[in-house]
């Protein structure tokens, strides 16, 4: 059996902040890489909260890793019109 649910849990929508001893609900991606071991390609993504947001993105942006903050697409759990 496939299993539909495989994709990375920390680059999953309508997941749990990333920051330790969150259970808040994540409403941004924080998108970011490790020059030194993550090739150009590589994205790493860590979901945040918006109390959050600021504190990850500056705990990575403090190691000089090129990060981008995004809105999380969050899933109505409304299927579409077809
Ligand atoms: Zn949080």
């Amino acid at each position: 059996m496939s299993d539909p649910q495989q994709v990375p849990s920390d680059a999953r929508p309508d997941a749990e902040c990333s920051r330790a001893g969150c259970r808040n609900l994540a409403v941004w991606a924080v998108v970011w890489r490790n020059p030194k071991i993550h090739s150009p390609d590589r994205r790493k993504v860590w979901v945040a909260c918006d109390e959050h947001r600021d504190f990850l993105r500056d705990y990575l942006a403090a190691r000089e890793f090129p990060v981008v903050v995004e809105r999380l697409e969050v899933a109505a759990g409304v299927e579409g019109a077809t």
